[in-house]
């Protein structure tokens, strides 16, 4: 406690979810003074959050869970490959209290400014509700995806009937059965939704405004023996992981596009397309990221898939991105989506023929017609990875807001620093692979250096750290070049940070706000800036 009765603290950490769990951990686990702000009253961020039906791990649940304790892999039983959300929920709140780490967290503690105070060396974080708190040291956790967007159609506020974004999906059971649904957003979220409420709803109208790319998540249960067999295998599980680009067991197919012919490739897909998450992304053959010729001709087979999938022959063209290819926006995966549109009580309304242009009191009118709905979900994405340091509202050195310096984008040194913000480390920040590769992978990795190099500037005595900007420099334009290599480039969508929702997105825009350039790169950066003593870090 301060003279003046604040409550302080040598390191706070924004955010309770994956990262922010496993951070508090790591710091107090070395003897730091430090507790989590988190504003949800519950820990598990985005697993608290998205509790809306479909909801499940697109990673396989073994590599998502946490490494760093032999004990927890042997005690912990995920019963799906693809774990769903309750589940999730369950071990993190397993882990917060096998590792007693709750003492150290406070809960309906959303922080609104930061403010950086450079006679004293710390940060002053003020609270919704007027409390604040001190600490020397801030660690950002606070999630690639947790502002969620609405669109702004005129007459939102008059719908007679429930109507939320996904992310607010009640915690209370939601009446599903014999109602009139509509879905708005066909990103990995509304797909999710759609196909899993598509047999429990009344009728199902999905507002598409363009059509995603998807793939079989071809999820099944976990058996004890097979339990155990992983168990057995973690070590090997997680060296994988480390070693892949994405962050996953599965590897790119190195043989070669142009070295196989077209039916060697095509049978490869077959095998792909029936394995399970992202073996027909991250298995497949490299040059689909970046060689046009390989990504059409990929783009082909898929749609091939799709149009075997939907019977009505006509909808499936519409399910058929024609603005992008396969893999060039984050890929959703799906169990049933397709043969949804199948069923008679589920309508695909395209947006790019008949726009929305107002929400009434009794549905959604489009150019087309009215649709009278009962219940509306907005399945509209997020103002992704740079949305969560916007609502912070970050003011560092000279009272600069961080807000503004990255107006067009984020600028930052190996997506942990941001200079001009001294003792603000952020844990799966802009610039990192977080966004990138299989998240709780890289934000091991991620809380692992933050919290050496804290450890290194305890042992040093030292009270200011703050990335040097010709170091982030360099760092900004190695995301640009990893970026501008890919194929994605061109689409739209949060790879890219586009989001139509956001005041000051301007589309054709990149804001480069992750990197590309592989996991294990990545990985080798940050270990060398670490062996070499930090030469990038101003540490006074
Ligand atoms: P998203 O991918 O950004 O999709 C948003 C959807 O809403 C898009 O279809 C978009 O259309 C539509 N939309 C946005 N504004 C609209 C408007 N004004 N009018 C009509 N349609 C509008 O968001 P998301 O589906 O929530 O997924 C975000 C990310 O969350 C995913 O990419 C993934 O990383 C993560 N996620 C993960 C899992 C998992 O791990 N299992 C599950 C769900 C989500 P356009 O395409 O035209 O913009």
């Amino acid at each position: 406690m301060d003279a003046d009765g604040v409550e302080t603290h040598d390191v706070i950490v924004v955010g309770a979810g994956v990262s922010g769990i496993y951070q508090i951990k790591r710091l107090v686990d070395a003897g730091f003074d430090a507790v989590v702000l988190e504003a949800d009253p519950d820990l598990g961020g985005t697993w608290y959050r998205n509790r809306y039906p479909g909801a499940r791990f697109d990673s396989e649940s073994y590599t998502y869970g946490y490494s760093f304790s032999r004990e927890l892999l042997d005690e912990w039983h995920w019963t799906e490959r693809f774990s769903p959300q309750p589940e999730n929920l369950k071990y993190l709140q397993f882990v917060a209290d096998k590792f007693d780490l709750r003492p150290h967290m406070r809960f309906d503690c959303r922080v609104e400014t930061m403010t950086w105070d450079e006679n004293d060396r710390r940060w002053t974080l003020d609270l919704v509700g007027g409390r604040r708190y001190r600490s020397r040291f801030v660690i950002t956790s606070v999630g690639p995806l947790s502002i969620p967007t609405l669109p702004s159609y005129e007459g939102m506020d008059t719908f007679d009937g429930p109507s939320f974004h996904t992310y607010h999906w009640p915690a209370e059971p939601v009446e599903l059965a014999g109602k009139r649904v509509g879905v708005i957003g066909t990103g990995a979220t509304g797909i999710q939704v759609i196909a899993e409420i598509a047999d429990k709803v009344g009728e199902l109208t999905v507002f598409q405004r363009r059509p995603n790319w998807s793939t079989p998540l071809n999820n099944s249960p976990i058996s004890d023996e097979e339990m155990a067999e992983i168990r057995a295998r973690y070590d090997e599980i997680f060296a994988n992981c480390a070693a892949s680009p994405g962050g996953f067991e599965h590897v790119p197919d190195w043989r070669g596009f142009w070295n196989l012919t077209a039916d060697e490739r095509r049978e490869r897909w077959d095998e792909l397309y029936d394995q399970p998450g992202f073996a027909i992304l991250a298995g497949n053959f490299a040059e689909i990221f970046w060689d046009e010729q390989a990504n059409r001709e990929i783009s082909d087979y898929i749609a091939d898939r799709i149009r075997q999938r939907v019977d009505d022959p006509s909808l499936a063209e519409k399910l058929i991105p024609r603005d992008h290819g396969f893999g060039m926006q984050r890929l959703p995966l799906e169990t049933n989506y397709f043969e949804a549109y199948n069923r008679d009580n589920v309508r695909l309304v395209d947006l790019s023929e008949t726009p929305i242009e107002r929400i009434t009191a009794a549905g959604i009118q489009t150019t087309g017609e009215h649709h009278d709905l009962d219940l509306i979900v907005y399945a509209t994405g997020f103002d992704a990875i740079t949305g969560g340091y916007d609502r912070l509202d970050v003011r560092g050195v000279d009272g600069v807001r961080l807000g503004d310096k990255w107006r067009n984008g984020p600028s930052t040194y190996i997506g942990v620093f941001s200079s001009g913000f001294p003792n603000l480390l952020m844990v799966a920040g802009p610039q990192s692979v977080s966004g990138s590769t299989n998240f709780p992978r890289a934000i091991e990795t991620g809380v692992d250096w933050v919290t050496d190099l804290l450890l290194h500037v305890r042992e040093r005595g030292c009270t200011r750290v703050e990335a040097r900007p010709e170091a982030e420099e360099e760092w900004v334009d190695e995301v640009v070049r990893a970026h501008e290599r890919m194929l994605f480039r061109r689409s739209k969508g949060w790879f890219t940070g586009y989001n139509s929702n956001v005041a000051g997105h301007q589309e054709g825009q990149v804001r480069y706000q992750a990197y590309f350039g592989g996991a294990p790169r990545y990985t080798e950066v940050i270990d060398r800036a670490a062996a070499d003593g930090y030469p990038a870090l101003d540490l006074r």
